[in-house]
């Protein structure tokens, strides 16, 4: 089963720059598996098109690494401290999109203007405290500051999503560099907009959870191991 998850992994991650929400190096995907709680991560500083499954590294949840040649992603702590401290989450995706990053530079939050940033991030996209590369202390920020919504932008970094598998994860990374686009237009031309109402935002919710999409059934390509 771990080759299925090393080749979605890989396959993820070089899906994020063809959805143009990385450059050069910079930016992963990881997923943890539910049976043995290994993490599949990008390996550290390889170009997403030169990635291949088995340069995948798999790793513990205390960062020993289990397989691979290669050195995993620098951000593979946080990755982990994330995964230790909510068993709901088994896919965070990084990037530095370009619309979320500009937010998060500015160390601002992202209000929900809109009903599809409603479904997936709540009332709003948090923006963290400012944290080191290297060790555990993006991981800290994003527990500390994301709360219920599917996404975080990281103080003066980027943007962090998460999901219950790849699927959810990858997707929120789409739509909070579209929110955030529109946001920033929107703002732009009417500074005092106001964004959606906790009531409509709860509405939102309540619709997208139990009406939008097709009914879930076992299927790999969504991560889940049922
Ligand atoms: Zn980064």
């Amino acid at each position: 089963m771990l080759e299925v998850w090393k080749q979605l992994v890989c396959d993820a991650n070089k899906a994020l720059k063809e959805l143009q929400l990385v450059k050069w190096t910079s930016g992963n995907v990881s997923y943890r598996d539910y049976e043995n709680n290994r993490v599949i991560i990008k390996p550290s500083g390889v170009h997403f098109d030169a990635l291949k499954v088995e340069d995948m590294v798999v790793v513990d949840l205390e960062g020993n690494v289990i397989e691979g040649k290669l050195k995993p992603s620098v951000d593979t702590h946080s990755h982990l401290y994330v995964y230790r401290h909510r068993k709901d989450i088994h896919s965070i995706v990084h990037t530095h999109s370009p619309f979320a990053t500009s937010f998060a530079i500015r160390g601002l939050d992202i209000p929900s203007y809109t009903t599809t940033a409603a479904n997936l991030f709540k009332d709003r996209v948090p923006c963290s405290g400012f944290a080191a590369i290297g060790e555990e202390e993006i991981g800290k920020q994003i527990i500390d500051h994301i709360g219920d919504s599917s996404a975080v932008l990281l103080r003066n970094h980027g943007v962090f999503t998460v999901g219950k598998d790849i699927e959810h994860a990858m997707k929120a990374a789409v739509i909070l560099e579209e929110t955030a686009e529109y946001a920033h237009y929107a703002t732009l031309h009417e500074p005092d907009l106001e964004p959606l109402s906790i009531e409509v935002i709860k509405q939102c919710n309540h619709f997208y959870s139990t009406t939008y999409g097709q009914e879930e059934n076992e299927s790999i390509t969504k991560g889940e191991s049922k």
